[in-house]
């Protein structure tokens, strides 16, 4: 694991950055996709962890979580609007709500709202769009910010390119229009740190800023 501030540290993975995981505190953030149960379980060994939630239910974040949550006996948190999707082993790919099928279904114990204390100084910031439950993780004391796929700190397939939105069709991104209005809410933090789920650390608030405001209205 990789420390990127106090408390915060990004699991390392192959390929780099390609999907990320993060330990806040003692809770572990995302959990790649199914094949991502090995690394996960090699490199917390011995963190002690108290939970594993979620930046948003889609299967390259919650792919390995029903089997992580077993391996280590932690309880599963989410975002409120995810929790539906996740205690049935599901995606939400359009606005209106219709899912296809997901990874491993897993009880949720706490879901996750506005505001709410989570670990290790970081509040719950709700930042739907990309999923109708995502959540983003705040620390203002050094404006540290988690943002799951809110925005991509490249593109992930290509594993390279510039800080961008999440690809907009529905699939990918159900309703467009709330994630970017998600991506300007993050932006305007003008977060020191960010932790992408896609993509390298960036410590350079302008460089967020810049590519949120080229996104439409
Ligand atoms: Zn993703």
């Amino acid at each position: 694991m990789q420390q990127l501030a106090d408390d915060v540290w990004l699991l390392s993975g192959f390929p780099r950055f390609g999907v990320n995981v993060y330990v806040i505190g003692d809770v572990l953030v995302d959990a790649g996709t199914r094949l991502d149960k090995g690394r996960i379980l090699k490199q917390v060994r011995g963190h002690g962890l108290r939970a594993h939630a979620l930046t948003h239910a889609d299967p390259d974040h919650y792919g390995s979580s029903h089997a992580v949550c077993d391996a280590l006996n932690l309880p599963l948190w989410c975002g409120d609007a995810d929790a539906y999707a996740v205690e049935h082993g599901k995606l939400v790919v359009s606005k209106g709500g219709r899912m296809l099928p997901g990874p491993p279904a897993h009880p949720v114990a706490r879901r996750l709202r506005e505001g709410d204390e989570f670990a290790a100084g970081f509040v719950v910031l709700d930042t739907p769009g990309h999923t109708p439950g995502h959540v983003s993780y705040w620390r203002e004391s050094d404006r540290t910010l988690i943002c799951g796929d809110v925005m991509w700190g490249w593109n992930p397939f290509l594993l390279r390119g510039p800080i961008r939105e999440p690809f907009t069709a529905q699939l990918f991104t159900p309703d467009v229009t709330r994630n970017r209005e998600s991506a300007r809410r993050i932006a305007a933090l003008e977060p020191a740190l960010v932790g992408f789920g896609h993509g390298p650390p960036l410590r350079d608030p302008a460089k967020l800023a810049a590519a949120v405001a080229k996104l439409p209205a």
